[in-house]
C-alpha cells in the first residue's frame, strides 16, 4: 500500500515534532525550512514540562541530565538586591537546541529541505501541491503549518488575521556563568530569579553548559518605538548605544546581582504578540505550534504546546483511517486548548501592557503585580493550571 505523504512547512520545533512522530506512523514525510543555515545558532533558555520530556522519550531520545538545569526555588529580588519573596519552585530549565537537536538529528537528511520557503498552497483534485519561492511545488495528502508566528500557511487560509503587538518587548541576553565574579557565580546558585520594577518584569535563571539566561518585559512608548528598535538591530543584536541604554536602567532599576548579568550580556530583544486564529484546520490543511497560537511567555509553554499540538495531530491520525475525522479530532482537542493559552499569556502580562496602553480600561486585579502571584503562576507547570491541565 502506498504511504499517506505529508509536507511539514517549519523546521523548527513544532515542525520537526510532527515529522518524527508521523514518520513512526508510517507517513512519508518532507519538511521544507525557510532558513537554509541550522536552526540551532538561535534560541535561549526554555522552560519545560514532564509532558515535553514525555513525547521526546516516545520518539526514543535519550533523557539524561545534559537535557537541563534543575533548579529548586524562586527567589524575587528588590532593586537593592534583597529577597523580598521565595517559592519552593522544582523544574528543570532547559535551552532550545537540547530540543532541537535530537528531533533534527533523527530524521533523514533528504526528507529535511534547508533554504525553501513556502508561498501558497493548491488543491489539484484533492492532492495538495505545496509551492516554493524558487518555483518548485511538492505534493501531498496533508498539508502542515509549524511555520511559526508570521505563518504563511495561517496567511493563506486566513488573510485576515495578524499578530497583536502586546505593547511591550521581551530583552533577552545570555551570558556565560565563568565570565561572572565568582562570589556572584555563588550568590546566584541554581536558583531561578525575578525582578518586578513597576509594570515591568525580569525573569533570570541557569541553562545547561553553565550559562545565565534573561527575559527581561519592558513597554515600549509606541509601535514607532517598535520599529525604530527592529530598524536599529544588528544582526540578532541591538545597535551599542541602546544596549549601553539598557544596562544604565538595569543598575538603577533591578538587583546589583541581575544589573551585572544584564552589563555582561549582549541583548536583543523579541516584540511579545498574541495571534488567535479562528480554527486551526481547513480541508487537509493543519497548523501547529506558533503558526496556531501565540500565548506570551508568560506562559512559558511555547515548546511543550508545540509538542502537544504535534503529539494530538499524530494520534488523531493514527486513531481512524479517515483523515477529516482526524483533523476534526485535532480542532477540537487543540483549539480550546491554544485559545486558553493565548488567554492567560495575556492575563499574566496584563499589568505590564498596561503601562504601555494606560488609557485602556483595566480592571484593579488585572494589574496585580505581587511576586506572591507572579511567582506562582508564571511558567507553572500543567498539572498547576486546572485551565490547561484538563482533558479536554
Ligand atoms: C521572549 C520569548 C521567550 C520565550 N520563552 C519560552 C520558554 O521559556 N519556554 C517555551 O516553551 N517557549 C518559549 N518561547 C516560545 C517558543 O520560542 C515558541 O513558542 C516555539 O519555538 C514555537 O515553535 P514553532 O515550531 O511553532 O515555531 P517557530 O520556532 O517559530 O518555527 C517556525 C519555523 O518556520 C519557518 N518558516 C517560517 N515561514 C516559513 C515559510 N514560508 N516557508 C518555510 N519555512 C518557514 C521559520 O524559519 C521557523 O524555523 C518564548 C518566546 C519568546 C518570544
Amino acid at each position: 500500500m502506498q504511504k499517506q505523504r505529508a509536507i511539514v512547512i517549519g523546521g523548527s520545533i513544532g515542525g520537526l515534532f510532527a515529522a518524527n512522530l508521523l514518520e513512526r506512523q508510517g507517513w512519508r514525510v518532507q519538511v521544507y525550512e525557510r532558513v537554509a543555515d541550522d536552526l540551532a545558532g538561535r534560541g535561549a533558555g526554555i522552560g519545560t514540562h514532564d509532558e515535553l520530556f514525555a513525547i521526546m522519550r516516545e520518539l526514543g531520545i535519550a533523557m539524561d541530565e545534559s537535557i537541563g538545569v534543575r533548579v529548586a526555588e524562586r527567589v524575587c529580588l528588590d532593586e537593592r538586591g534583597a529577597v523580598i519573596h521565595r517559592l519552593a519552585w522544582p523544574h528543570v530549565m532547559s535551552h532550545w537546541v537540547r530540543i532541537y537537536r535530537p528531533l533534527r538529528e533523527r530524521l533523514a537528511p533528504d526528507s529535511y529541505h534547508a533554504g525553501r520557503s513556502f508561498v501558497e498552497f493548491t488543491d489539484d483534485d484533492g492532492e495538495l501541491v505545496a509551492h516554493f519561492d524558487d518555483g518548485s511545488s511538492a505534493r501531498a495528502d496533508l498539508l502542515i503549518g509549524a511555520d511559526g508566528l508570521r505563518s504563511t500557511v495561517r496567511a493563506c487560509l486566513f488573510p485576515d488575521v495578524q499578530p497583536l503587538y502586546a505593547g511591550y518587548v521581551g530583552w533577552r541576553g545570555i551570558v556565560e556563568e565563568s565570565t561572572l565574579p565568582p562570589a556572584l557565580q555563588e550568590q546566584l546558585g541554581n536558583s531561578y530569579y525575578f525582578a518586578l520594577p513597576p509594570g515591568e518584569m525580569l525573569v533570570c535563571y541557569p541553562v545547561p553548559g553553565r550559562y545565565w539566561n534573561y527575559v527581561w518585559y519592558r513597554p515600549t512608548l509606541d509601535d514607532a518605538e517598535l520599529t525604530d528598535l527592529a530598524s536599529d538591530a544588528t544582526g540578532p543584536h541591538v545597535r551599542p548605544g541602546l544596549a549601553a541604554r539598557l544596562k544604565a536602567i538595569a543598575r538603577s532599576a533591578l538587583a546589583p546581582q541581575l544589573a551585572e548579568v544584564v552589563e555582561r550580556s549582549q541583548p536583543f530583544f523579541q516584540a511579545i504578540y498574541d495571534v488567535e486564529t479562528p480554527r486551526i484546520a481547513a480541508g487537509r490543511v493543519v497548523l501547529l505550534g506558533d503558526a496556531a497560537y501565540v500565548a506570551r511567555p508568560h506562559v512559558g509553554m511555547g515548546v511543550t504546546k508545540a509538542a502537544l499540538d504535534a503529539a494530538s495531530l499524530c494520534r488523531s491520525l493514527e486513531s481512524t483511517k479517515d483523515i477529516d475525522a482526524a483533523l476534526a479530532r485535532y480542532v477540537r482537542l487543540r483549539g480550546e486548548f491554544g485559545r486558553r493559552c493565548v488567554r492567560r499569556g495575556r492575563r499574566l502580562g496584563a499589568y505590564i501592557e498596561a503601562r504601555a496602553r494606560p488609557h485602556l480600561a483595566w480592571p484593579p486585579g488585572a494589574l496585580d503585580q505581587s511576586p506572591e502571584r507572579l511567582l506562582r503562576e508564571i511558567g507553572a507547570t500543567l498539572a498547576e493550571i486546572p485551565e490547561l491541565g484538563i482533558d479536554l
